[in-house]
């Protein structure tokens, strides 16, 4: 299966020059891998999306955005940015349902399948993102939680979703930013647990990425796991070194 490394740029970096640079940079090392075999990807802020997607145009880079509206495409939506406007200044993908989402904007499965059907009808790709927190994970709940977070593609009508446009982010919420990951062996059985619950719920084989810490030192390990089909870095992709490392290690 294809492998990607996507790169969460999260609310960074400050100014636009600093994007700038950051694009021009990740241009550098995005000529190198083969699209048929390592897609490559970064999800700048709204406000950078435009400058970013416009340095990497004619590179193989993906460039996408972090989070897409649940309301509409265009309309009396104030403050909010929709998949077709994204996808108009050539975004190719879009997260949703990152942990910080559902944690600071209280996105739940009603808003999120909403905002996978705008993303999809405006030909996205969507990273949908599921992942314990460290109670659930110290509980022993991790499985259940996933499976919930995954049930929310049933209340989305087999015909408003594309599965050859869906990938999963597998992000346990206590491995984000903290330096945490769980063990090798521990992602290996999550990933398998998910692609297993995917196949025989929806018949899916689904792309699978992990994320949480994921740096240049861990990278190598956790590309050989089976069933990580790529990783969604956070912190590291804003240090080109780091990312550049981590792109190595999925190539
Ligand atoms: C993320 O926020 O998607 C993430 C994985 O962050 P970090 O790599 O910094 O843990």
């Amino acid at each position: 299966m294809k492998k990607y490394v996507i790169g969460n740029w999260k609310l960074n970096p400050a100014t636009q020059a600093e994007s700038l640079a950051l694009a021009q940079a990740l241009q550098e090392i995005g000529q190198k891998p083969n699209t048929n075999t390592l897609q490559v990807g970064c999800s700048p802020s709204f406000i950078h999306l435009s400058t970013v997607a416009q340095t990497l145009k004619t590179s193989p880079i993906w460039v996408g955005s972090q989070d897409v509206s649940a309301l509409g495409a265009t309309g009396a939506f104030t403050g909010d940015v929709s998949a077709v406007q994204v996808a108009d200044l050539g975004a190719k993908f879009t997260l949703i349902g990152h942990s910080e989402r559902r944690q600071y904007h209280g996105e739940d499965d009603k808003i999120l399948s909403q905002k996978i059907i705008n993303a999809h009808l405006a030909d996205l790709m969507v990273v949908l993102c599921i992942g314990e927190s460290l109670d659930e994970y110290q509980s022993g709940l991790a499985f259940n939680v996933l499976d919930k977070q995954l049930s929310v593609l049933h209340r989305i009508d087999k015909n408003q979703i594309n599965a050859n446009k869906l990938i999963i982010a597998y992000e346990p919420v206590w491995a984000i930013g903290t330096g945490l990951t769980p063990t090798l062996n521990e992602i290996e059985k999550i990933h398998t647990h998910i692609k297993h619950y995917l196949h025989t719920q929806y018949g899916a084989n689904l792309p699978i990425l992990y994320g949480g810490s994921v740096n240049d030192k861990n990278a190598h390990d956790i590309a050989n796991c089976q069933g990580v089909d790529g990783v969604l870095v956070g912190g590291a992709s804003l240090k080109i070194d780091s990312f550049s490392t981590i792109i190595q290690a999925f190539s």
